[in-house]
């Protein structure tokens, strides 16, 4: 497993399994499979009311907890919650969490990211991350924390590398990006794309793996989705080649600058009034 390291020192695997849309019951199996595959990283989100159950899949696997990385997000509801930290940890079942994001700039954010800092220095948070705050949400933070903050989640892939984010304001502030829908969340088109299916016969790899290698080669993080445990066996075992600067260049090419989700700036206001269905899990 690669690691990558984060500009406060802590060191965290560049690949997970992502949990998004998975169903309490799946949630709970996925886990489970990964962290007994190898897998080091587990990545949720309060809205994705699962948190119950990716807590029991860490347990079932029997894998010592300072041994998985645990990322989730905190959901715009919460950010006047100051209970909203504690409530995630016992969600999950934890002590401490190694990286807690916002998930989104909606509602008062900032009180969020304050909340967050303080849970850094009482020892209940490792590492910040901040999700979908590109751009002028990003700024807004950076001119009002005290901590910057770890890690980027957003939209990823080689239709949309984040060209701009990483240059103007990742970089500059040593902060790691993390890559959703790493693979197009299901649309064909990215793995059936003619330079990835002939750099996959090359290395003998499948598309997902060609992808996947990209992401950690560019030194993202990359947490891909699997029910299957095939492919989230495959999906990890992705560290046995190298691609050459040329094929890097070849992906860099197929860069569309789009994305697979547009988020409408309307259900961004609304977020902060939807309370996640936690009793449902
Ligand atoms: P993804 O790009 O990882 O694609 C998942 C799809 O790829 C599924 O249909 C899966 O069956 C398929 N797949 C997985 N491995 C495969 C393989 N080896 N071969 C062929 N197909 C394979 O999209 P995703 O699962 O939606 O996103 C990944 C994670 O990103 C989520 O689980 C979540 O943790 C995170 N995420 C975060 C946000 C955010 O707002 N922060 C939004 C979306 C997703």
């Amino acid at each position: 497993m690669k690691y990558v390291k984060l500009n406060n020192g802590v060191e965290m695997p560049a690949v997970g399994l992502g949990v998004f849309t998975f169903s309490p019951e799946d949630a709970e199996k996925a886990v489970e499979s990964a962290l007994k595959s190898g897998y080091h990283l587990i990545d949720t989100a309060n809205s994705y009311v699962n948190e119950r159950a990716t807590g029991r899949g860490i347990k079932n696997s029997g894998i010592k907890r300072e041994n998985v990385f645990i990322s989730s997000k905190l959901w715009p509801s919460e950010y006047e919650n100051e209970n909203a930290v504690n409530e995630t940890l016992a969600r999950l079942g934890i002590e401490y969490i190694d990286l807690l994001f916002l998930h989104q700039p909606s509602g008062n954010y900032l009180n969020g990211y304050k909340m967050i800092e303080r849970a850094v220095k009482d020892g209940k948070v490792r590492a910040i991350g901040l999700s979908n705050f590109e751009g002028e949400y990003f700024d807004d933070i950076l001119n009002h924390c005290e901590i910057k903050p770890q890690v980027m989640q957003v939209e990823c892939h080689p239709y949309y590398p984040q060209v701009e984010l990483r240059e103007k304001q990742l970089l500059p502030n040593d902060i790691k990006l993390m890559s959703w829908f790493p693979l197009g969340h299901g649309d064909k088109s990215l793995v059936n794309e003619p330079v990835i299916v002939k750099l996959a016969e090359k290395y003998g790899k499948s598309p997902a793996q060609i992808i996947l290698h990209w992401h950690t080669q560019m030194d993202f993080i990359v947490i891909p989705g699997s029910r299957s445990p095939e492919h989230i066996k495959e999906n990890i075992d992705i560290f046995d080649f190298e691609l050459t600067d040329a094929e890097m260049a070849e992906i860099a090419n197929i860069n569309k600058n789009e994305r697979f989700y547009y988020r409408d700036p309307e259900n961004l206001k609304s977020w902060v009034n939807l309370k996640p269905q936690w009793e449902e899990e």
